[in-house]
C-alpha cells in the first residue's frame, strides 16, 4: 500500500479507502462483507469510510462494522482511520436532515454507539445545506472536535465556493478542515473545474468517491447486466436504465485501452483518479474480496502517456 499526506495535515491515508455504502448493510451476507473488510485491512487499506445512513436500513452498515471491529478487529483500532457522516435524511421530523448543530451533534452519539467507539477520526458534513447558516455547521463540527469526538473534520459535495467559505470558517475556528469527499470518476469530472485546484491551495487532502462510478467502469456491464450486480439489487443506487447500449460501447473501447495497459477496465479507471497528486486516495466499494484485490492492483501502474490520455478523452466526448 502507498500511503499519501491529506492535505497539509498531519494524516496520512492508504492510496486506496473501502466505503461502506453499499455492500455492508442488513440486506447483506455477513461471511461476505467480513472477508472483505479482512483483505482489506490484510492489504493495507487502514481507511473505512461510513455515514450515518448506510445500509439499507440506514445505520446497519455501522452496526455491523461495529460488531466485526468488536469480534474481529479490536487489537486494530489504533491502526485504522474511521469516518462517519451526517448530512442526509436520517430521522423523523426537523432534526435528522440537514446541516443544523442539533442534526450533527445527535446523529454523531448515534453513529458512535452503533459502532461501539468513544470517537471517530474524521467527520464529515455529507452534503452543504442550504438553509442552515454554513457557520452554524461547520460550528457544529468544531464543537465535535473539541468534545473529543472526532479527530479531524471534513466536508462533502460541496462545490468551490461553498467549500472556500467552510474553510475559512473552520480556521478561524481553530478545527482545520483536512479533507473534501467529492464524487469523481471518468463520467464525474466536476472537481476538475476549480475544485481540486482550491485543495490544493488550501492544503486540503481529496478523497474522491465513486470512482468505478459505482461499478461502470470496470467489466461488469460489457455483456448485460449480472443479477448480483448493483443496477440488478432492487436497493441498489445505481438503475438499469444508466447501463444504455451507447455506454456500454464507450465501455468497451475504454475496456481495450485498459487491456492494452495490461489493466482491467477498473484498475485504470482508479489509475486514472491517482495520477493527479491533489488526491489523497480514491475511495472504493467492493461487493467482494476478489474485486477488492483486483481494485488494489491499479497501484501497479500510475502513469499515462500524453497519447493514452488523449485517447481516453476521445472516447468519453
Ligand atoms: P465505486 O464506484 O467504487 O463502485 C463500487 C462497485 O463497483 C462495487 O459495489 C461493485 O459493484 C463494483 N466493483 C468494484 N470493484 C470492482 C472490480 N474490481 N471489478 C468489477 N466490479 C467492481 O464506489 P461506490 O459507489 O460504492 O462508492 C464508494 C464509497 O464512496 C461508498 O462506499 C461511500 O463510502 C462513499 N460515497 C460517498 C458519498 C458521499 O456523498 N459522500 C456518496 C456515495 C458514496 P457490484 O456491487 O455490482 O458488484
Amino acid at each position: 500500500m502507498q500511503y499519501r499526506r491529506c492535505g497539509k495535515s498531519g494524516l496520512k491515508l492508504p492510496a486506496v479507502s473501502l466505503g461502506l455504502w453499499h455492500n455492508f448493510g442488513l440486506v447483506d451476507v455477513y461471511e461476505n462483507f467480513r472477508t472483505t473488510l479482512h483483505t482489506a485491512f490484510d492489504n493495507g487499506i487502514t481507511h473505512f469510510d461510513l455515514a450515518n445512513n448506510y445500509g439499507p436500513p440506514p445505520g446497519s452498515a455501522e452496526e455491523n462494522f461495529g460488531k466485526l471491529l468488536h469480534n474481529d478487529f479490536s487489537q486494530h483500532r489504533d491502526e485504522m482511520i474511521i469516518s462517519s457522516k451526517a448530512g442526509y435524511t436520517m430521522w423523523d421530523g426537523p432534526y435528522g436532515d440537514w446541516g443544523s448543530k442539533k442534526y450533527l451533534v445527535a446523529s454523531l452519539d448515534q453513529s458512535l454507539k452503533r459502532m461501539g467507539l468513544e470517537y471517530v477520526d474524521i467527520f464529515y458534513h455529507h452534503r452543504p445545506d442550504p438553509e442552515t447558516p454554513l457557520y452554524e455547521t461547520m460550528s457544529a463540527l468544531d464543537l465535535i472536535v473539541r468534545q473529543g469526538k472526532a479527530l479531524y473534520v471534513g466536508i462533502s459535495n460541496y462545490k468551490p465556493k461553498e467549500a472556500a467559505e467552510a474553510f475559512k470558517i473552520l480556521r478561524e475556528l481553530g478545527t482545520p478542515c483536512i479533507i473534501h469527499q467529492p464524487k469523481y470518476s471518468m463520467y464525474e469530472r466536476w472537481v476538475e473545474d476549480g475544485l481540486l485546484d482550491l485543495l490544493e491551495e488550501e492544503g486540503v487532502g481529496c478523497i474522491p468517491f465513486s470512482p468505478l462510478a459505482q461499478g461502470l467502469l470496470t467489466n461488469k456491464y460489457l455483456h448485460g447486466i449480472p443479477a448480483d450486480s448493483r443496477a440488478a439489487k432492487e436497493h441498489g443506487f445505481l438503475k438499469k436504465e444508466a447501463i444504455t447500449e451507447e455506454r456500454v460501447t464507450q465501455l468497451k473501447k475504454l475496456n481495450n485501452i485498459a487491456e492494452s495497459r495490461g489493466q482491467s477496465l477498473a484498475q485504470m479507471a482508479l489509475s486514472w483518479i491517482l495520477k493527479d497528486p491533489r488526491v489523497t486516495s480514491v475511495l472504493v466499494g467492493a461487493s467482494s474480496s476478489i474485486q477488492l484485490l483486483d481494485s488494489l492492483k491499479c497501484l501497479n501502474d500510475l502513469h499515462f502517456e500524453e497519447d493514452t490520455l488523449q485517447e481516453i478523452e476521445n472516447i468519453l466526448k
